[in-house]
């Protein structure tokens, strides 16, 4: 499947310059979802993955799933205060201004193997934040999975600079 023909793609939002890869379009496609999660699931059969890791809130839809197939289970990692107990967060930024993400305190074991997932990586900003949480919350990230790579922003080589591969299923040039 080219999955770049199953993603939408919304000039000028949320603001001036931004080309939104929306992937509503792929994943409710009749095929669009389990092709898209069966791609990521066959690389990461054979990693010995302990538990996945989703970032808020598109990377919930995949992730979840890939857990699912896995037979793992899923951490969300949540914007500020949306966790019920107590959490770590980690701030990282945005094009203008901050932001925050958290996971529960408690949500990892000690030397687990974790799957970061989420629908796109650009700068590389949101999932990097998420790593380092979860190195601090006691895990290892082994691999991160996108369905989305915008090369020219370079946020995969900034996972790979930390030992951290990245698998993407397809790439759009431009921001
Ligand atoms: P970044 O931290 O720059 O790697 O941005 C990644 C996060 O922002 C992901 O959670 C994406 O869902 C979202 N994102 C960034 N740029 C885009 C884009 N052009 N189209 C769709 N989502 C984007």
């Amino acid at each position: 499947m080219d999955f770049t023909q199953f993603i939408r793609t919304i000039p000028d939002y949320p603001k001036p310059g931004i080309m939104f890869r929306d992937i509503t379009t792929l994943i409710s496609h009749p095929e669009g979802l389990s092709a898209s999660v069966e791609a990521l699931v066959s690389h990461y059969v054979p990693q010995n993955i302990d538990i996945v890791a989703g970032i808020e809130a598109r990377g919930f839809i995949i992730g979840g799933a890939i857990a699912q197939r896995l037979g793992t289970g899923f951490i969300p990692v949540r914007k500020q205060g949306k966790l019920p107990w107590k959490t770590i967060g980690e701030d990282y930024e945005l094009e203008y201004g901050m932001d925050r993400l958290e996971i529960h305190e408690d949500a990892i074991g000690a030397g687990a193997r974790v799957l970061l997932i989420d629908d796109l990586i650009a700068t590389g900003g949101t999932a990097l934040a998420a790593a380092t949480l979860i190195d601090r919350a006691g895990g290892m990230v082994v691999s991160a999975g996108f369905l989305v790579d915008l090369p020219e922003l370079g946020g995969a080589g900034k996972l790979e600079d930390r030992d951290i591969p990245v698998h993407v299923l397809c790439a759009f040039d431009g921001e």
